[in-house]
């Protein structure tokens, strides 16, 4: 283990696993503070990997490759929530890792972050999980119909994911998934979905960001809205609940949790182990952005100010944008108080996050109305 005195200071190595759009931001904050980074991803052109000082290509259980990264690196962190656990470990035996293999392990795999959330207290929806066709009769007692088959792991934005009405549907998407491991949740009517970013130093201090207010569309984060048009005790709770979590796991890095509004409580849906695309509005409204705060937490400095300077409407950009002519960044651009985020990413599919952009204005309803027609311009 490389004794690296905390805090480390700008001029050292710092080494991301994941080269997407989170592990760029990561690297532009971390350069901006005069860190040198170290990317590990398969990608050739992985987003990160065009910002970084170096960029390692090669797989998440490259030995070789996480000794490179290790030696080189006083602190390494990740940006991708499905870094096997052991390379974490691996890593762990060279320098400084966080957040830590054992929060990650969690967090990846749905069945034993449900299983985690429920032995802890915390309310979610109601669910089963599920290992064999045999398991999905007495799921379905639990949760009802409708209900979500999801895959266990390696599911994001909505994909691995089934609504399904019947034992006779469930059954046809368990097989359809290949029955690998899967939880079956009931499906809530919910009010409204909300998240809470949050970062914990290694003496357990915590610093959370406002509470968002996020819409999504085909299980994919569309919109959200800052500060969350909920009542302040909803959001408090929120921010207790996502503090309570971060404690009770020891986690030490930038985390989000996810909650189902529904009957006016809150059910935590999930817990991603890294910055958050609900985290975005950060870069542009609030003091300290997730990503510079990543870097505090990872480095042992003292947590950064997450004042909201500004109402805030965060719009993500994918790739469907650039089916019939592409994007029309001069409207766009047209506007002083939007902010544009592009993340380098080659090609634009269907459903594929290639950006966002934060509408700032004093008055919440009016960035909404301009994130709204921005939506439609683009
Ligand atoms: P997830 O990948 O599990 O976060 O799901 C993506 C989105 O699908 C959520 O943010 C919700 O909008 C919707 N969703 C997921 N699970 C449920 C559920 N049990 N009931 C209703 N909507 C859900």
């Amino acid at each position: 283990m490389s004794n690296e005195p905390l805090p480390i200071l700008p001029g050292a190595t710092l080494g991301i696993l994941g080269g997407g759009q989170l592990g760029r931001m990561f690297t532009i904050a971390a350069r901006t503070m005069g860190y040198k980074v170290m990317v590990l991803d398969p990608d050739f052109a992985s987003p990160a990997g065009q910002m970084a000082d170096v960029h390692l290509q090669a797989d998440y259980t490259d030995h070789g490759a996480l000794r490179q990264l290790g030696a080189a690196c006083a602190a390494v962190t990740t940006e991708f929530e499905n870094v096997p656990a052991a390379s974490l470990i691996e890593l762990a035996n060279h320098c400084r890792v966080s957040p830590g293999a054992q929060c990650v392990a969690i967090a990846q795999d749905r069945s034993h972050e449900k299983s985690w959330l429920a032995q802890n207290g915390f309310a979610t929806a109601p669910f089963a999980l599920v290992y064999s066709e045999g398991d999905l009769d007495a799921g379905l007692a639990d949760t009802g119909t409708p209900a979500l088959l999801k895959v266990a792991r390696f599911g994001y934005d909505g994909k691995g994911q089934a609504r399904v009405n019947s034992r006779e549907e469930a059954r046809a998407a368990f097989r359809e998934f290949g029955g690998q491991p899967c939880v079956l949740e009931g499906f809530i009517k919910l009010e409204r979905e909300v998240s809470v970013v949050l970062a914990r130093g290694d003496a357990g201090e915590c610093a959370l960001f406002p509470v968002a207010e996020n819409r999504h569309e085909n299980g994919i984060l569309d919109v959200s809205i800052i500060p969350a048009r909920v009542p302040d005790s909803l959001a408090q709770e929120a921010c207790a609940m996502a503090r309570d979590i971060a404690d009770k796991l020891g986690y030490v890095g930038v985390m989000a949790v996810e909650f189902f509004v529904a009957g006016g409580k809150l059910m935590v849906n999930e817990i991603a182990s890294r910055p958050h695309n609900s985290g975005h509005y950060t870069l542009d409204a609030c003091v300290t952005d997730q990503f510079e705060q990543q870097v505090r937490v990872l480095c042992g400095l003292p947590l950064g100010d997450t004042r909201l300077m500004s109402p805030v409407v965060m719009v993500n950009i994918l790739g469907d944008r650039w089916q019939n002519g592409g994007p029309h960044w001069d409207a766009l651009l047209a506007h002083p108080n939007i902010k544009l985020h592009v993340y380098g990413k080659e090609t634009a599919r269907a459903g594929r996050k290639m950006g966002h952009f934060n509408v700032l204005d004093a008055d919440l309803d009016r960035a909404l109305r301009l994130a709204e027609q921005m939506r439609r311009a683009l």
